[in-house]
């Protein structure tokens, strides 16, 4: 015989968003059940931020996240700001630090802040269970969700099954598909925060600079995104790069300056009658092994004085627009999140709530609504979770 049981809200997905979710209607007298396929509950907190997590950002504001209509977060992040989770933080006694530009992470481990969320839904009485795989949802006069440990009804269903990134953590398309069921309309989801790979000709070059980091400016998008790049292999990751990758869109060249705190026209028209030679010049401002391979792509190095003041202008472009056109990205297998998802004129930014569907609520990462690197999209995964944690 499958058992069958009923609760007020059940929410599919022990992460980030569904556990403050749960403890927040669990506060509110709610009965409510936590159910996830995974084995272990908030897999993806516990590698966050290296190991640190990463869990606010205190510049969380609209402009730091992408979304087809940007003003849908701006409610919600309003009703639960940075203070309200470094609140919690400091009620569980958790050393925290900033370690740059707002980005809030534990001075200790990740581990912390599983144990908060699994304290706090142990105090507000929710119930979690693991290693539950969900066959079917149904929904008459309230919903029926069939699982493997049998069927559970509730008057409201939360959805916080994430991103696609990372499927070995319990990722999955499960929370797009119950939108699509409910006839919810859904941005094509993209892998995001990702490294850019480069075609074959100029994979060649890159696997020459691999390794190689410097601080540069990537624009794309009509984004400018400063900060730190790397080489590798394949490609370019880094700070910088993963940041333009979330505005980036396929076919797109990446226009990137490599030295946005300066202007080297200035530097080489000041060393204009210098015998020294270009590529000499250039290494003290950029590492050495870099300015070897760009020469080698992108002009001839000769002495200064036998340059001419086209080919340093051409330089200096080069330099402060280097225009790469990328293949794609790393794909899902190394995003850092997915960008699109359950589109927001679906729901209500005040409650996270289908306006289709009555009880339906999706939260977190499964929203098209998608943060920068630093500390932002655990702040949307709290934010929505709150939100839909007051009425759901
Ligand atoms: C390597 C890495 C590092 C990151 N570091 C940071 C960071 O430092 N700071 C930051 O802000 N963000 C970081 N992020 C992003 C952040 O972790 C996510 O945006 C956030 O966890 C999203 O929360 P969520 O609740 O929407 O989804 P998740 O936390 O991903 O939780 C979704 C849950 O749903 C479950 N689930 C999925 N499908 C099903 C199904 N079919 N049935 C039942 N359950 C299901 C999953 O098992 C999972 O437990 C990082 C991401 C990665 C991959």
């Amino acid at each position: 015989m499958i058992p069958e049981s009923k609760k007020d809200v059940i929410i599919v997905g022990a992460g980030a968003s569904g556990l403050l979710c749960a403890a927040e209607c669990g506060r509110r007298g709610r009965s409510v059940l936590v159910l996830d396929h995974a084995a272990r509950a908030v897999s993806k907190v516990l590698i966050s931020g290296g190991g640190r997590c990463n869990f606010t950002n205190l510049n969380a504001a609209p402009d730091h996240y992408r979304s087809r209509n940007p003003h849908f977060c701006k409610s919600a992040l309003a009703r639960f700001t940075p203070r309200d989770i470094l609140s919690l933080v400091e009620k569980h006694h958790i050393a925290y630090y900033e370690k740059e530009a707002g980005q809030m992470f534990c001075v200790k481990s990740a581990r912390e802040i599983a144990a908060l969320l699994g304290q706090e839904c142990v105090q507000a009485g929710v119930e979690t269970r693991l290693s539950c795989s969900i066959s079917n949802i149904a929904r008459d006069d309230r919903f029926a969700v069939t699982t493997d440990q049998g069927v559970f009804r509730s008057d409201a269903l939360v959805i916080a099954t994430g991103g696609l990134s990372y499927t070995k953590l319990g990722a999955s398309g499960f929370g797009l598909d119950v939108a699509k069921q409910f006839g919810i309309k859904v941005v094509p989801p993209t892998p995001a925060l990702v490294p850019f790979l480069f075609p074959g000709r100029a994979q060649t070059a890159f696997k020459e600079l691999a390794g190689i980091s410097l601080d540069a400016a990537l624009t794309c998008g009509g984004k400018r995104c400063e900060g730190s790049i790397l080489f590798t292999h394949r490609g370019l990751s880094g700070p910088a790069a993963l940041q333009a990758s979330l505005y980036w869109t396929p076919g797109e060249p990446l226009l990137i300056d490599l030295l946005p705190h300066g202007d080297i026209l200035a530097v080489l028209m000041a060393r204009r009658r210098s015998r020294m030679e270009l590529r000499t010049l250039l290494a003290e401002h950029l590492p050495r092994r870099f300015v070897d391979v760009w020469c080698g792509m992108m002009t001839v190095s000769k002495p200064l004085d036998q340059t001419s003041d086209k080919e340093l202008k051409e330089v200096s472009e080069g330099l402060h627009a280097w225009s790469v056109l990328p293949k794609g990205t790393e794909g899902y297998d190394t995003a850092e999140v997915t960008a699109g998802g359950v589109d927001t004129d679906e729901l209500s930014s005040k409650t996270m709530g289908s306006k289709k569907v009555p009880g339906l609520y999706f939260i977190g990462e499964v929203v098209d609504v998608t943060g920068e690197l630093g500390g932002y999209n655990l702040h949307w995964a709290w934010a929505s979770g709150f939100a839909a944690g007051q009425t759901a």
